[in-house]
This record gives structure tokens, sequence and C-alpha cells, in this order.
């Protein structure tokens, strides 16, 4: 009986890209440092690399679902290219409160809410204990806190922001990608 995959969760803004805020175009999108080799030591070891990403620009009229669409394209090239296929982006336009027209509601697909990577697993078959999951919110982490995701770790970079949360739900913290290289490693079942 085959194996079922394991996945390494990225949420893209602050973790893929530097979040500048509402980023919808190639231009604006500068990766991370660490990213890259990150995503092709995963896929090198067997995980699938599965994004969630909440997307309240979308809602709140800053870009249209067809410029996130446009960019997750291109950025899914650059990634495929570079040795490190993305297997699916989920993201949720929705916003309770600032959402425009029909994306004004609530979601169980918006972080916190595990809602992307509960259906990430069930389209892919992913067992999520052995999955690893990188954020940089503590949203990203209780998602997948509430998916059981075995690991979830909070990606905190030392330059430009405050001590982490003393409280968070986080299995690890890391202030470089590279740290989280050793963790797929680790993961149980390797
Ligand atoms: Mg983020």
């Amino acid at each position: 009986m085959p194996v079922s995959p394991r996945a390494l969760f990225l949420d893209r803004d602050g973790v893929i890209n530097v979040d500048r805020g509402y980023v919808c175009s190639p231009e604006q999108f500068e990766l991370v440092d660490g990213i890259m080799d990150l995503c092709r030591h995963a896929v090198s070891l067997g995980y699938l690399l599965v994004v969630a990403t909440n997307q309240a620009g979308i809602g709140r009229g800053y870009y249209t679902e067809a410029d996130f669409l446009a960019l997750t394209d291109w950025m899914c090239d650059a990634f495929r290219e570079r040795g490190a296929p993305i297997s699916k982006v989920y993201y949720c336009p929705f916003h309770p409160e600032f959402g425009v027209g029909v994306y004004r509601r609530e979601s169980d697909c918006r972080k916190p809410a595990p809602g992307m990577i509960l259906q990430a697993a069930r389209e892919f078959g992913i067992d999520l204990h052995r999955s690893v999951l990188v954020g940089d919110k503590e949203s990203d982490i209780m998602a997948g806190v509430a998916a059981g995701v075995g690991c979830n770790v909070l990606y905190w970079p030392k330059s430009g922001r405050a001590q982490p949360p003393a409280a968070t739900l986080a299995s690890q913290t890391a202030t470089h990608l590279a740290d989280v290289v050793q963790l797929l490693g680790d993961s149980q079942g390797t």
C-alpha cells in the first residue's frame, strides 16, 4: 500500500516573499532569503510543497482574483524552473469585516481556521502528522495546529521585529529558513 505523502505547508507573504503588504505583481515579489533552498531540500526528501495564503487584498478590492492568479502562475513557474515544483496554492479571498460584496463573509478557509490545509490533505492524501508548516504569524500556526500538522514552525527573522510571542503554539521558532531545513530531516518517519 502506498505511503501517504507528507507536505511542507508554506504561508506566502512573509515566508515565500518579503511581506510588503498586499503584494500583487512580480515587480513587488522579493523572495525571502533561503526559501528556494528550503523548498528544493523538501522536494528531495519527498515532501509536497503546498502554499496556503490568506488574500484579503482580493476581498478588500486592492487587487483582483485574476491579478492574484497571474502572480501565482508566475511564482509557480519560478519555483518549478528552480527545481522546487509547488503542488498547489490555496488561497482565501474573504474577510469578515472588510470584504466587499461577495467577499465579505466568514470562511473556514481563512487562517487561523484550518480549511485550506484540510482541503489539501483531502486532495493529495497528505499525512498531516508527518508534515511541517512554516508561517510568520500566530494565525498560521493556529491553523496548522487545528489541522493536526505535526510540526508548526514560526519563522521570525531577527531583523525588524520585536520578540516572538511568548505564548506561541509553534513547535519551533526559526530566525532563518535554513533552520527549517534541519527540521525536515528530523520530522517523524524520515
Ligand atoms: Mg504571512
